[in-house]
């Protein structure tokens, strides 16, 4: 039987400007999962808030898949940390949508708490399954990145949240773990792996994907692609590039941010200079997914330096395009990474051990001894059909249906 099924992802949009502040993985997975769920002829309506008028109400996503912007009398996008008292009106404007549509959901799925919070309130009113995904967990968040401060509000919500919905999805089995704090029983919470487009990141020829975006064949790259986050340890990456700078060729490549007036831009650029090495960083800005295998392929290897990842889909691409990562053991890392092999997930959190890794790495490049295609070889079975199969079937043991 054809599902109809409603995601909310409610702060933040799955056609977002992904690797600005709060636009990133999340949006991916979302996207990603519906395009997959309803080529398959279940119909899905995304709900989330309205951007200022760049979006119909209504936007026809892919096959089956709407996205439906709702603002609940809000003027242009309410940021995340203030959303909590929108999202009473928010529901409002969903449910009068549904109504006038006359839509009838077989199954619910919210992405992140504050999703989770308006889920909660569709839950009950509208006697619906109710899975949640957090993407990130309020608690690990703060525990692993006390400069990421959050809120009582969301710790409580979370834990208040983990034992209201139906079931959890999560992307690791660590996650999974994390998640036995909120004295959830294991048989509700189901761990998905995220997956990565295939087709579109591939390894590309290395010289010319350096020649397009103007970086020497000599360089020795070390790319970094995400949002500009306390969370992604971006600080510790330039330290460690700092303790790399002996090394001849040497470029740190920065994509993601929001670009050069935010606090964090300054800060690094101040840190660069602090520690001398300004001209050995390119700050490229946000980069369209579509032309992220060029970054990926011109790279000799991407430093993935994070306190705290749910999953981590920039290492997935980066090793589909033929890149190895190197790590801190966050998120699903040790499982796409092989040790030693296709990159390295580091011990040890000091600059000075992820420096060494980074080296090493550049030794292996030398040699000609990381075959890009070998590299993505180790992670093709990390694909959204598979993702997407395993949510399927989660939705339908909610629903109690064989
Ligand atoms: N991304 C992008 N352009 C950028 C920076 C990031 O398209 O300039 C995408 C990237 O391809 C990845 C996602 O944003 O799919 C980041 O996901 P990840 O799981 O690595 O981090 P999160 O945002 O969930 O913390």
């Amino acid at each position: 039987m054809a599902l109809n099924i409603a995601m909310l992802s409610i702060h933040s949009s799955p056609i977002g400007d992904l690797g600005t502040q709060d636009t990133g993985g999340m949006s991916v997975y979302v996207r990603e999962l519906a395009k997959e769920i309803g080529r398959r002829g279940h119909c899905i309506d995304i709900f989330t808030q309205h951007n200022s008028g760049r979006h119909q109400r209504v936007v026809d996503l892919y096959d089956n898949v709407r996205l439906i912007h709702v603002s609940g009398g809000t003027r242009g996008s309410v940021s995340k940390g203030a959303l909590y008292a929108y999202l009473p009106q928010l529901f409002h404007d969903l449910e009068s949508f549904k109504i006038k549509q006359n839509l009838e959901y077989d199954i619910l799925h919210s992405h992140y708490w504050l999703s989770g919070v308006l889920g909660a309130m569709a839950q009950s009113a509208w006697n619906i399954d109710h899975l949640l995904t957090y993407h990130t967990l309020g608690a690990v968040k703060q525990q692993t990145c006390p400069s990421e401060h959050e809120t009582e509000l969301r710790l409580t919500s979370e834990r208040r949240l983990a034992r209201g919905c139906d079931g959890l999805v999560v992307a690791t089995q660590k996650e999974k773990e994390y998640l036995s704090r909120y004295d959830v029983s294991d048989d509700k919470i189901t761990v998905i792996p995220c997956g990565v487009d295939l087709h579109r990141f591939k390894p590309l020829d290395k010289p010319s994907a350096r020649r397009q975006l103007g970086f020497s064949e000599d360089d020795f790259i070390v790319l970094y692609v995400g949002r500009y986050a306390p969370v992604k340890g971006l600080h510790r990456l330039f330290e460690t590039v700092g303790r790399l700078a002996h090394l001849p060729g040497l470029r740190l490549v920065m994509v993601g941010g929001d670009g050069p007036h935010t606090p964090m831009f300054r800060q690094l650029q101040s840190q660069a200079t602090a520690l001398n090495i300004q001209n050995r960083v390119t700050f490229a800005g946000r980069v369209e997914q579509k032309t992220l295998p060029q970054y990926y392929s011109a790279a000799d290897v991407l430093a993935v330096p994070s306190y705290y990842e749910s999953f981590g889909l920039v290492a997935l691409e980066a090793l589909a395009c033929g890149t190895p990562v190197v790590t801190t053991p966050v998120g699903a890392m040790e499982k796409m990474v092989k040790d030693g092999v296709t990159g390295y997930v580091a011990t040890d959190s000091d600059p000075k051990h992820f420096a060494r890794l980074i080296e090493a790495i550049g030794l292996k490049q030398q040699q000609n001894s990381l075959s890009p295609s070998k590299i993505r070889a180790s992670v093709t079975q990390f694909t959204w059909a598979r993702s997407a199969s395993l949510l399927l079937e989660a939705y339908r043991r909610a629903l109690h249906e064989p």
